[in-house]
């Protein structure tokens, strides 16, 4: 299903190199808004950069298989997962990738887990975290009922058996995660929204707003039509504008009003490189034909490797593992 080897086990943070693709090795000179997420043509390799002093950083892990996993170091240095990838034949993504990662860091524990909705692509990994790491608190939108797997139920029990506070939130809902930041509960509202059972939990997805300084992220789950178009009618324009969104649902998305509000101007697509059972095969090829035109850079985990964002609150950085193959 995917054209990936070994280097899809690969983080930015364990490779022995990471390549600089678009923008100059000054990060203070870097400004928001790239030329292209297709990876250039001139890649600088260099050793990868411990995190400066009061930067934002985000790390879109490139995954063993479907999934979604974001690192987010805060200015102050507390590591926040939102969502923890998946466990499956190809891969164990909290094993071989995150785990390592929060070893990595000076002080070895978890601030909090976000899952946007309990789908395994999203949850899996946080049990080998939590069992592995101190966590602080098990974030997510409380949902119930039939079409939640009894295994994340589970893991609800596991996290706070392990001392972890659980937290539900909806919109209108605050994290406070670092004095820099501004982490707000965009969705899903209180009321719920108008899905589909297919896509139920999918458009309930948390969908995370974190500002810093001029430069706010989006982390919208999986949200699909109905999740999205409840988002445009509920939320501000203004709050809905980003610099970085991390694309809907891998990249299968097509909404167009919510791709011209965002306006970012990185979109980052974890996503596998072609999916058979999809039309189109190619979530990234999708992404860049919705984000492309409302000016943004798309950048790819299956092509560019893990995507890492880093921000000082007035500009940031997007590097990634490799240059696109
Ligand atoms: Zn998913």
């Amino acid at each position: 299903m995917t054209t990936r080897g070994t280097l899809a086990l690969h983080s930015a943070w364990l490779a022995t190199v990471a390549v600089i693709v678009t923008f100059s090795l000054a990060f203070a000179s870097v400004r928001c808004g790239g030329d292209g997420g297709d990876g250039g043509d001139g890649g600088v390799i260099e050793p990868p950069r411990p995190r400066p002093a009061g930067t934002l950083r985000l790390t879109v892990f490139e995954l063993p298989a479907h999934g979604l996993a974001v690192a987010i170091e805060t200015p102050s240095g507390a590591l926040h997962f939102v969502d923890t990838g998946p466990k499956s034949d190809d891969g164990h993504a909290a094993k071989e990738l995150l785990a390592p990662f929060v070893r990595a860091r000076a002080s070895p524990a978890i601030a909090s887990i976000v899952i946007s909705h309990p789908h395994r692509d999203h949850f899996e990994g946080a049990r080998h975290l939590l069992k592995q790491f101190e966590v602080g608190a098990f974030v997510d939108a409380g949902m119930q009922g039939a079409l939640v797997a009894g295994d994340y139920v589970d893991l609800k029990k596991t996290a706070d058996n392990r001392g972890a506070v659980l937290r539900e939130v909806r919109a209108g809902d605050v994290l406070d995660w670092d004095p820099a930041l501004e982490v707000s509960i965009l969705a899903p509202p209180r009321a719920g929204v108008i899905s589909t059972e297919k896509n139920f939990l999918n458009d309930h997805s948390i969908v995370l707003r974190i500002q810093h300084g001029k430069n706010v992220f989006l982390l919208p789950g999986d949200i699909e039509r109905a999740g999205s178009e409840s988002l445009l009618a509920a939320v501000p324009a203004d709050r809905l504008r980003a610099t970085v969104l991390i694309a809907p649902h891998h990249g299968f998305f097509e909404e167009r009003a919510f791709a011209g509000a965002v306006k970012p101007q990185h979109v980052v697509v974890s996503c596998q490189a072609e999916y058979d059972d999809k039309e189109p095969r190619s979530p990234g090829d999708l992404a860049r034909s919705l984000f492309e035109p409302v000016g943004a850079a798309v950048w790819v985990t299956a092509w560019h490797g893990a995507v890492t964002i880093t921000s000082d609150g007035e500009v940031c950085a997007v590097t990634t593992a490799r240059v696109r193959r």
